[in-house]
């Protein structure tokens, strides 16, 4: 999935509910499973996931084992933060990432260097083209 622009990704991402179900299939192509027992098709609950197996039964989201895990910082703050660190080139701050996603400095920081830190040694491509 390309965007063109900051707006139309943030247009696109509005609900977090969108953000999950996109990243969950991008964690779980095809085939949907519980990661802690890898029971197939967890029930979908409202605030993420429940594995279906009823000897585990776990809840889970889609952050768990993912960088965004600790955080409770919005999946569409992290996928714009993503999306501005591979479409600016010559990089970009965080004084430019608070003002263009309306988040404190400090969270701005935090999300890019995270991000930053996720680009350096993984495949980019995670919105696509990369
Ligand atoms: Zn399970």
């Amino acid at each position: 999935m390309d965007f063109e622009s900051l707006s139309q990704l943030l247009d696109y991402f509005k609900e977090e509910e969108t953000c999950i179900e996109y990243y969950r299939n991008i964690r779980w192509p095809g085939k949907f499973v519980c990661p802690h027992c890898g029971a197939e098709d967890p029930y979908v609950t409202k605030r993420g996931f429940k594995c279906s197996n009823s000897e585990c039964y776990r809840k889970f989201s889609v952050r768990v084992g993912t960088f965004f895990e600790s955080s409770k910082i919005p999946l569409r703050i992290w996928f714009a933060a993503i999306w501005l660190a591979t479409n600016h080139k010559k990089g970009i701050s965080s004084i430019q990432l608070s003002l263009n996603l309306g988040i404190a400095q400090k969270t701005a920081w935090f999300v890019l260097h995270r991000v930053r830190e996720m680009l350096k040694d993984k495949d980019p491509s995670m919105l696509g083209g990369g």
